[in-house]
């Protein structure tokens, strides 16, 4: 079976040009003694927007893997698909990160439910579990009302997976569960009640992503009680390892945190929780290595700062339709974005300071960061001025890329 390593690290690459900027990264941690595994993700709405197929993605991990000597495992995440997205994905990839998210809430059969709860006493009344201090109590109403939510999405992950299994044969692919993208998070006992329903569908899934309190937008930090995420996080760890011997999941089994990156708050609670649970991780970061590229392009020199001004110029013009699909995992403020004139004055390096992710710095602007980031069409759209320019100033972009995930993810996450 394609067993998914203890730690692996989703990456984002929306122009397919850092590979090996990133690869250096996990290779920098694997010399700190921190195997992480790379995973390349993209969604299919990232390839629609940019116009690129995924085997582009496979290549291009391919070919860094093969420069740079990487032995471990690495993967291509065919990202939040979903059964009318999948076939395209099914000669590149080899992760799945099966999106039900829309399923949920959508009223199962009463008769599946019935079956559901006829087949599984053990999720009635008190539930000791180990390592969560208080007995998870679920009366027969709770119960139901939870299962009533979550079994078409549970169902409907059977589906999806069934049909990858016989396309590419059982044991050949990761499968991930995703039902992050929607709007209340999941609590540790519905979380057990999804596991109990996809073990039921026989999902051999190896990771869950769940949607955890808090907002999680897209580049920068966490917003929501850390105490309370704590909590849950810690509980989550215990379900999931309860569920493996309860069920027969496998026992690789882990959360996946669709951080949208940045997530700098959270990181050391993550370090802690899997430390003492002795558990594993999957970190997933968004494409935000496609604001490294502006970052280091601004700090190229004329050609590039003019190329990124530009962009920005053009994203707000068309702010409404670009922020559109993101509306729920970004907070932009209008107020706080500079009109073009403003920045008509500005060099490469306030462009760089304004751009990276540094908390606290003066310059640094979280909604221009957020706009940028959901702006990357407009860069597909430039064509071959844009990737010109990547190539052109791939060490300073490559530094920047390197940099920004080995100093500010990887660190914080691994090594503390
Ligand atoms: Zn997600």
């Amino acid at each position: 079976m394609l067993r998914l390593s203890r730690f692996s690290f989703g990456v984002g690459d929306r122009f397919a040009h850092q590979a090996s900027a990133q690869l250096k990264a996990f290779q920098r941690l694997l010399s700190e003694g921190v195997e992480v595994v790379p995973v390349w993700n993209k969604s299919n709405r990232e390839h629609s927007f940019i116009g690129s197929q995924p085997e582009s993605v496979r290549q291009a991990a391919q070919e860094a893997v093969a420069q740079s000597g990487w032995s471990l495992p690495w993967h291509t995440d065919a990202d939040h698909i979903r059964l009318e997205t999948v076939d395209r994905f099914l000669d590149s990839s080899d992760f799945y990160t099966i999106d039900v998210a829309d399923s949920i809430g959508q009223v199962a059969s009463r008769d599946s439910v019935v079956h559901f709860l006829k087949s599984h006493p053990e999720l009635f009344g008190q539930l000791h579990i180990q390592g969560i201090d208080q007995a998870i109590f679920l009366s027969g109403d709770a119960l139901e009302e939870i299962v009533a939510k979550y079994l078409v999405a549970c169902q409907e992950a059977g589906r999806i997976y069934r049909y990858i299994s016989n396309k590419l044969g059982e044991g050949n692919f990761i499968a991930e569960v995703s039902m992050d993208e929607t709007d209340s998070p999941q609590t540790p006992q519905e979380l057990l009640v999804i596991l109990a329903a996809l073990a039921d569908q026989k999902v051999r899934l190896q990771t869950i992503a769940p949607k955890f309190t808090g907002r999680f937008n897209k580049g920068v930090d966490y917003v929501g009680d850390l105490e309370q995420f704590a909590r849950e996080f810690q509980d989550d760890l215990c379900v999931l390892a309860h569920a493996v011997t309860q069920y027969g999941l496998p026992d690789n089994l882990k959360l996946s945190v669709h951080s949208g990156s940045d997530k700098f708050s959270i990181y050391p609670i993550i370090r802690q929780a899997i430390a003492s649970r002795k558990a594993g991780l999957h970190i997933k970061t968004a494409g935000t290595t496609w604001l490294e590229e502006l970052i280091g392009l601004a700090e190229s020199g004329q050609e590039g700062t003019t190329l990124v001004r530009e962009i920005y110029g053009l994203a707000l013009e068309q702010i409404g339709a670009l922020t559109e699909p993101y509306a729920s995992v970004i907070d932009i403020r209008m107020s706080e974005l500079p009109s073009l004139l403003t920045v008509g004055s500005w060099d490469g390096h306030q462009w760089a300071n304004t751009l990276r992710h540094i908390p606290g710095h003066p310059q640094y602007n979280a909604s221009v960061r957020q706009l940028l980031h959901v702006s990357f069409k407009l860069a597909a759209k430039k064509g071959s001025r844009y990737t010109d320019l990547l190539v052109a100033h791939r060490e300073i972009i490559g530094k920047n890329v390197f940099e920004n995930l080995y100093t500010r993810h990887m660190k914080p996450l691994f090594l503390g």
